[in-house]
């Protein structure tokens, strides 16, 4: 039996922009997904980042994925005054949607080698499968000698098609080659407090968003 996956983005998006959009639609029309989910973490106490606050950054994600019926924005860290772990969020959802669905954790190629610092990382793939956008030209495969050895070998045994991912509810590790925009939040932040141009970096609808609440702006 087979099962579209839901996907899950999770990230600070501090703003969100067209690279996280990107990875998203990619992701989406590549791992055959029937939805992603957008989750904006809370804001943690005692951390210089994210710099605004999550109901304007929940509110850009909105701003941003108005128009892809099958992004939706997904608030359940954004209202947490806690920091909340990506391992407990995923619990709730695998509860909410059954055993039987598929769920992928979706990220990009920096995020995974950083994965052995993530809370409770190695029960992850019980709960979903992780799907990997790397730059073509620059496999996965060829990065991991510098992950933890803990890390790699979650990858080299773990490592799927994208057929499995609809086939099984979670444990595998796909990789899909996707064209990694330059495009940063920490770059945006920079040129919007350098009063450079931010146009066609982000949505305009978003950019729209930042100069009227003034946010990313010295005081
Ligand atoms: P910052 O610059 O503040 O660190 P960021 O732009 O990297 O932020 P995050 O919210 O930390 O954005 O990223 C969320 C997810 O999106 C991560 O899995 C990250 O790997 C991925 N991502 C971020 N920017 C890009 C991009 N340009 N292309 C592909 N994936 C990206």
């Amino acid at each position: 039996m087979t099962q579209q996956p839901i996907g899950i983005l999770g990230g600070t998006f501090d703003p969100i922009h067209y690279g996280h959009l990107r990875l998203a639609e990619e992701m989406l029309e590549l791992a055959g997904l029937q939805q992603i989910r957008f989750i904006p973490t809370g804001n943690p106490p005692h951390r210089d980042t994210p710099q605004v606050s999550a109901k304007d950054r929940s509110a850009m994600v909105a701003l941003a994925i108005n128009d892809q019926p099958a992004f939706v924005l997904d608030e359940r860290e954004a209202r947490q005054a806690n920091k909340c772990f990506t391992i407990n969020t995923l619990r709730e959802l695998r509860a909410e949607s059954g055993e039987t669905q598929p769920l992928c954790l979706l990220m990009g190629g920096d995020a995974f080698l950083q994965l052995h610092t993530w809370h409770e990382w190695e029960q992850i793939l019980d709960l979903a499968h992780i799907v990997v956008g790397y730059r073509p030209g620059f496999t996965l495969e060829e990065r991991i000698h510098s992950a933890t050895p803990k890390l790699r070998q979650h990858y080299q045994e773990r490592l799927c098609t994208v057929e499995y991912l609809s086939k099984h509810a979670f444990g595998g590790i796909a990789e899909l080659a996707i064209p990694k925009l330059e495009i940063s939040a920490t770059l945006i932040r920079s040129r919007i407090a350098e009063k450079r141009t931010i146009r066609y970096l982000l949505p305009a609808t978003v950019a729209h968003y930042i100069y009227q609440h003034n946010l990313y702006t010295p005081c």
